[in-house]
């Protein structure tokens, strides 16, 4: 069963409830950050703030809080997008809700429109949303997500309140984690270590058998490559071949890890690491210039699209590997 709980986050959560609170109503919300960090948790705090009429909104237990955590609440909606890959053709998928937000809610105030993973949605098409963001009807509230705030057309981020969450800190993890996920301690340490204080990426650890997979590959990855033994990375490199899933899911660890070693360089703390193996960063800060590092984070993306794009995933992992070395020479 859901919950309204939202783990940390103070700020994005006092921010919406005072002026909610205050009769302050904002009709366009913006919620940045990435995947697993409580942003849909967040929207649906927002509606049932806005829906549930009990004094302490949202109260979780009448009967408008009970429909919104099922998912069946009339005034929430979800949008969701036409595109199989997850981006949104907003002019044809926002038509009906255009002409749906001056109809009046028919539960509560409020008509509360969700249109969440905006990431893959080009710019160019977001002109379609002002026509429901601009004077916008006084009871709808439309709530888009993306993982950052780039993803928006500054004429869309104009007209809207702009949340971001965050991780919470691993101690508040483990507290969440262990009372809500019924894992075991084990189970929730190695989430933890993996993802850190990002709640959906620890319960996706712990539901995955690729995720458990990628991060110890990724890990040993990073290590051969801050060696530089050109045997040892092209091994474990090798563990990934028959699986495309893994090679992607791998390619984007790699990616994070990668990104934190130069962090570490710039002398930046722990807390602002975003991998899944801050030893392995550090070891590659330790190892490598910041110009080679700089380097190496540009293959991750590189051949993430020649993964997708070609059917030979055992000529495209030796030609990562050929491609690492000749960047840390
Ligand atoms: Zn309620």
């Amino acid at each position: 069963m859901k919950s309204f709980e939202i783990v940390g986050n103070k700020n994005a959560l006092n921010a919406v409830s005072s002026m909610i609170d205050a009769g302050r109503i904002p009709h366009g919300v913006v919620i940045c950050g990435k995947s697993g960090l409580g942003k849909k948790t967040l929207a649906l705090y927002i509606a049932g703030k806005l829906l549930c009429e009990q004094e302490n909104a949202p109260c979780g237990k009448c009967r408008t809080c009970k429909m919104l955590l099922g998912g069946g609440h009339p005034d929430f909606i979800r949008v969701a997008p036409s595109l199989k890959s997850g981006a949104y053709k907003l002019e044809e998928d926002l038509r009906g809700v255009v002409s749906d937000a001056y109809i009046a809610p028919s539960e509560g105030k409020y008509k509360v429109y969700l249109i969440a993973d905006m990431d893959k949605t080009p710019q160019g098409s977001q002109n379609a949303l002002l026509k429901l963001i601009e004077e916008p009807p006084d009871h709808t509230v439309v709530i888009l997500t993306a993982s950052a705030k780039e993803y928006f057309l500054p004429t869309v981020l104009s007209r809207v309140i702009t949340l971001g969450v965050s991780p919470v800190s691993k101690d508040e993890c483990r507290e969440y984690l262990t009372k809500s996920c019924g894992r075991s301690g084990d189970e929730i340490e190695s989430a933890i270590t993996a993802m850190g204080g990002n709640i959906g990426a620890c319960l996706s650890f712990m539901d995955s058998k690729t995720l458990p997979k990628a991060v110890g590959v990724a890990r040993d990855i990073a290590l051969c490559v801050s060696a530089k033994s050109e045997y040892d990375i092209l091994m474990q490199f090798w563990r990934l071949q028959g699986n495309k899933e893994l090679a992607l899911l791998c390619l984007s660890l790699l990616s994070e890890i990668f990104r934190d070693a130069v962090m570490l360089r710039m002398g930046m703390g722990k807390d602002s690491l975003i991998g899944c193996a801050n030893d392995a960063s550090a070891e590659l800060a330790k190892k490598l210039s910041d110009t080679r590092l700089s380097q190496l984070c540009e293959i991750p993306e590189k051949y993430t699209a020649s993964i997708i794009g070609n059917s030979n995933l055992t000529l495209c992992l030796n030609a990562v590997v050929a491609d690492i070395m000749e960047r840390i020479g």
